[in-house]
């Protein structure tokens, strides 16, 4: 690999995103991927990139200035209770140096939206981003700032692209839909659990964009319990056909990685493969359709030892074209072991399908369950084509 066409945005400060003990959206889960790539022998120093935190005036790009200015003063606001800004929550706790945290994510994001869009990078990747519940006047989701939308916001005014937004997370890309939802040149494909099951409620098919934007806000949702093959199947119908048909300038997708199996928020059951093969089409697509200009994110993902850095990792491997080795390095798991006493960490990159039990006793490959989601995908498709092949976009 010629590491100067790829970029991994990593930075010690990105510890400072951290909702306190106990808290699902650790900051570990990136130090666990960096720590899995570099002894696996995957990341060159010099693909390894710091950032710099977003400034007010990018984050105002998608963020109001009174919901800023509550973040940075940590929620210390005189004006009523921090609620109502989504923080001070059980989801999204107070603490200290939020903004400065949370701008750093978002920062990294817009730096790789930057170096890839001027042509110093092919590909970026920036795990800690994918903050995609984040509202312009809210916090949601273990979500503070947008650095999605943010970036997005950015490449529309700077560059007046055509972006187009693919979101693997467990959970609706709401904040990224709803940011841009009469906007004709942003696509936005999320693939996730029903929300009549699972946060945030939202990302039915019939949710499709206002006015000159139809056709452009795409949602496959899923019914808990899919699992590999389903969710693999539904992804493959609908996503290449909607990027085909919208041509973008630039893919941004999150690869949010909550829709495993071993995951402890979510209903959905899929495997590490069905979302390295989800990766692999994109980057074929990123190709095919940008010239290659392609920015992967993270997001979700609480199983952080059985299945975050095994994902991501792959994720890298992907987007960097290289070879996985054989087994999950033997220094990555001795090196965490004492951090989880009495188990064992995996040792293999990829699930044993047949090996993986039912989730909440629930038959994973449960033909109805398939042939429901599939009609859902062939509607959705079937309806966003004619919108997009209308010509309903601008
Ligand atoms: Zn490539
Ligand atoms: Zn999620």
């Amino acid at each position: 690999m010629s590491a100067d066409r790829y970029l991994y945005y990593d930075d010690e400060k990105f510890d400072l995103y951290d909702f306190g003990p106990g808290h699902y959206f650790s900051p570990l889960r990136q130090r666990l991927t960096t720590d899995l790539l570099e002894k696996a022998g995957l990341l060159p120093e010099t693909a390894v990139t710091r950032a710099v935190p977003a400034t007010v005036e990018e984050l105002l790009l998608f963020h109001t200035p009174e919901y800023i200015a509550v973040i940075r003063a940590d929620g210390q606001t005189p004006n009523g209770p921090v609620q109502r800004w989504g923080i001070g929550t059980s989801d999204n706790p107070l603490f200290r140096r939020m903004h400065e945290a949370a701008a750093l994510r978002v920062g990294a994001t817009l730096a790789a939206a930057r170096q890839v869009i001027e042509g110093r990078a092919i590909h970026a990747v920036n795990f800690a981003g994918g903050l995609h519940h984040a509202h312009p006047s809210k916090a949601s989701g273990f979500c503070i700032y947008n650095d999605i939308a943010v970036a997005i916001a950015w490449l529309r005014r700077e560059y007046d692209l055509r972006v187009a937004y693919v979101d693997l997370d467990a959970h609706h890309g709401d904040g990224v839909q709803w940011g841009f939802y009469d906007d004709p040149n942003v696509l936005t494909i999320s693939i996730h659990e029903s929300g009549r099951y699972l946060f945030p409620g939202t990302g039915e098919p019939g949710e499709l964009g206002d006015g000159p934007a139809r056709g452009t806000k795409v949602n496959i949702p899923l019914l808990p319990h899919t699992g590999p093959k389903s969710w693999l199947e539904c992804f493959e119908l609908v996503v290449p056909a909607v990027l085909e048909a919208f041509r973008p300038d630039i893919l941004i997708t999150q690869h949010g990685c909550d829709a495993h199996r071993y995951d402890p928020l979510t209903h959905l059951a899929i495997s590490t493969q069905s979302m390295e093969a989800a990766a692999r089409r994109l980057h074929e697509l990123a190709h095919e359709l940008c010239d290659g200009r392609w920015i992967a994110l993270g997001g979700g993902g609480y199983s952080i030892w059985d299945v975050v850095p095994r994902a991501w990792a792959a994720v890298w491997a992907v987007v960097t074209d290289q070879a996985l080795p054989p087994a999950v390095p033997e220094t990555w798991r001795k090196a965490w072991a004492q951090r989880v006493p009495g188990r064992d960490l995996p040792d293999e990159w990829h699930d044993l399908i047949e090996e993986l039990p039912p989730k909440d006793g629930e038959d994973i490959e449960n033909e109805w369950r398939h042939a429901q989601n599939r009609r859902v995908a062939k509607e959705v498709l079937e309806t966003v084509t004619r919108l997009l092949r209308a010509g309903v976009r601008s």
